[in-house]
Formats: structure tokens, C-alpha cells, sequence
């Protein structure tokens, strides 16, 4: 059985996301999202809001399970028994960081390789940061978020913007 993990911050989880989740499960026998913990990033969402998050748009793909971790994702694979790491791969800014990413895994962890999936075209510029930059006006984010989590994303950030106004 082929067990694939596609890692990431997911905050949220966008359009794109879930059009690498639909494809890769297409592909894999069972694949594994894992949330991650990147200490570089401030997250508007708990680590388990975005499994929850996850858990909901997925739910109709059998064969998707969500998971978090706060290891090292070439030990998290190992336990899984996993060899695979997918990645999606927008226009020009994810390759170096992406790159990079796959050979220190691979450093790390010999038997795991990563495979990555080119974005879809309507997706090529569309990240979690961005649709939380969109949020503070009032824009339709139908295009950008999967419908399910749409309230629950615009209710984070009008309490956020509440907070921040006292
Ligand atoms: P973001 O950069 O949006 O915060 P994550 O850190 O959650 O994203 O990214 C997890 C994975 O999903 C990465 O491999 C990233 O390249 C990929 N990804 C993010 N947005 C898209 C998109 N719009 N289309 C395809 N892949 C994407």
C-alpha cells in the first residue's frame, strides 16, 4: 500500500490545498495530511482547529486521514511508514524553498522521496497569507476557501479586528 503525506501549515486550508489533497489521493492509496508547527509562522488557527478544518472539507475522500505533528517530518514519515511527501508547487517562489526542503528530507530519511504537483492554473498565486490579507476587506472568498470553512474563517477574523480596535 502506498501511503503518501502531504505536510504543510494549512492556515487555513485553501482551495489549492484541497485541490492537491483531491489529486494526490487520486494517485496514492492513502494520504496523510499532516499539520504541521512552522516556527517561523504567527498562526491565526490552533493546530487542532486546522485539523478540524481539514477533517470537514476532506470527509467526502475515503481514503484522506489528517493528522498533526510538531516533529521532524522525515521521522513522521518513517512512523507512517510512509516514502512519499507531496508537495504543491506554485509559480516561482515555492521551487528554491521546495528544493531545498526535498533534499534535507531525503538527508535525512534515504528511503523518502518527494513528488510535487504543479498548481492549477486558478490557484498559482493563491496562498493561506494572502486570503488572510483579502479577509480585512470584504471580498468574496468563494474562489480562494473551500464554502465549509468560510464562516468560521470570517468569524477568526472579525474577532481578531475586534481585538485589535479595544
Ligand atoms: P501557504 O504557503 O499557503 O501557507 P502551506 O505552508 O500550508 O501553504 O503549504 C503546504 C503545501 O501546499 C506546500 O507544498 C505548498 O506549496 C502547497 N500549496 C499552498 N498553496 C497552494 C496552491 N494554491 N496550489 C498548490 N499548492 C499549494
Amino acid at each position: 500500500m502506498k501511503i503518501a503525506i502531504y505536510p504543510g501549515s494549512f492556515d487555513p486550508v485553501t482551495s489549492g490545498h484541497l485541490n492537491i489533497i483531491r489529486r494526490a489521493a487520486n494517485i496514492f492509496d492513502r494520504l496523510i495530511v499532516c499539520v504541521m508547527v512552522n516556527a517561523g509562522k504567527n498562526p491565526m488557527f490552533s493546530q487542532q482547529e486546522r485539523v478540524d478544518m481539514i477533517r470537514r472539507v476532506t470527509s467526502d475522500i475515503p481514503n484522506v486521514e489528517v493528522d498533526s505533528s510538531i516533529g521532524l517530518l522525515a521521522d513522521y514519515a518513517r512512523q507512517k511508514g510512509s516514502c512519499v511527501i507531496v508537495k504543491g508547487l506554485r509559480a516561482g517562489s515555492d521551487f528554491e524553498n521546495e528544493f531545498q526542503m526535498a533534499l534535507i528530507n531525503h538527508k535525512i530519511n534515504p528511503n523518502l522521496d518527494t513528488m510535487f504537483l504543479t498548481a492549477e492554473h486558478q490557484y498559482m498565486y493563491l496562498s493561506s497569507s494572502t486570503v488572510k490579507e483579502l479577509a480585512a476587506y470584504d471580498v468574496d472568498l468563494s474562489d480562494f476557501l473551500p464554502e465549509q470553512i468560510i464562516p468560521e474563517f470570517k468569524q477568526r477574523v472579525a474577532t481578531i479586528h475586534q481585538g485589535g480596535n479595544r
